[in-house]
């Protein structure tokens, strides 16, 4: 079980180097037409093993797992379609 995991370390450590100088932000847009503003948090070690976040009308908007987190935010209602 133990093979692989360093690589895949490796491969996410210089991935996440990346991200930092990025700081993360991504903009989904849900199928219900809200769009969001997702930031990624960094958050202490521990606190957090695996969550995600759900848009308002109940689907997901990410998942993770990790030492960080994600907040979101709508930035566009969009298109009033669901009524
Ligand atoms: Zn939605």
């Amino acid at each position: 079980m133990a093979a692989g995991v360093t690589d895949r370390l490796e491969a996410y450590s210089s991935e996440e180097r990346k991200e930092r100088r990025n700081m993360t932000r991504e903009i989904k847009k849900c199928e219900c037409g809200l769009v969001w503003k997702l930031v990624k948090v960094k958050t202490p070690y521990g606190i957090r093993d695996s969550d995600s976040l759900q848009c308002s009308c109940g689907r997901e908007l990410i998942s993770w797992n990790g030492r960080h987190t994600w907040t979101a935010e709508v930035v566009n209602k969009g298109e009033k379609n669901s009524r």
